[in-house]
């Protein structure tokens, strides 16, 4: 795999640092990305991974952007109310890096479509808002054998968490939360920058775990509080009773 003059400039920041360099640069380019929900988390991930040069990208989601959105999804417009946030988000991908090849699912993702529209990817991406997609990706993700990086906030809270395969995101949350499918945000609020906070950490991992940058984040949960404004890392552990990893 070669770069064009216009890569080579395109990634120049990236190709100098000695931690990632020509050959992480080409991992990028040849890894193929899932992200679930194009909303806030997604809004701060997409330009992120377009912009570092991953090759493939699927952008699935099947809202249509609400004026209600904007406060917290720059991807999007006022202009765009109505229109549908996958292909908005493919077009702003297009736009952004054209070596990206990206693709707009605009479906709900569902346990009838799942397994079909994850498969061939290397990693997924989850910024969905509700446990029963969550619980849904993971236990697909896990099916399929696919890392899969998981990010959520609500109110003044976020959190970014890599699976791979075991701990799963259903050891972490358990099994009471399959029915609910209620839009936490309209619910309980969300504070408009933190998603963009937690999606572009959320895309700075995945980003490390395409290149191979050690340490592994697997099986560490990260936590933001934004009312203390910090980080901070728990380990997670997994469940042998799991119904999907164990
Ligand atoms: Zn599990």
């Amino acid at each position: 795999m070669t770069f064009s003059d216009d890569e080579l400039d395109r990634y120049a920041r990236h190709i100098v640092l000695p931690q990632l360099g020509g050959v992480g640069q080409q991992r990028l380019k040849a890894a193929r990305v899932a992200v679930v929900g194009a909303g806030g988390i997604g809004s701060a991930a997409i330009p992120a991974l377009a912009g570092a040069g991953v090759g493939q990208l699927t952008i699935v989601d099947g809202d249509t952007v609400d004026l209600s959105n904007l406060q917290r999804q720059p991807l999007f417009r006022t202009a765009d109310i109505g229109r549908s946030k996958a292909e908005l988000g493919a077009a702003f991908v297009e736009q952004r890096n054209p070596h990206v090849v990206v693709r707009a699912i605009a479906e709900q993702i569902d346990p009838a479509n799942a397994e079909e529209l994850l498969a061939g990817h290397d990693l997924i991406l989850d910024g969905t808002d509700n446990f029963a997609t969550r619980l849904l990706v993971s236990d697909c993700a896990v099916k399929l054998g696919i890392p899969l990086l998981s990010a959520a906030a609500q109110q003044f809270q976020g959190q970014v968490a890599l699976f791979r395969a075991k701990p799963c995101y259903r050891c972490f949350v358990g099994d009471a939360f399959d029915a609910d499918d209620c839009d936490s945000c309209a619910e309980l609020g969300v504070l408009g920058a933190l998603t963009g906070t937690v999606g572009n950490f959320a895309a700075l991992i995945a980003i490390r775990a395409i290149v191979g940058i050690e340490p592994d984040a697997a099986g560490t949960l990260h936590l933001f509080d934004a009312a203390r404004l910090a980080w901070r890392p728990m380990r997670l552990t997994a469940d042998p009773a799991c119904r999907s990893c164990g």
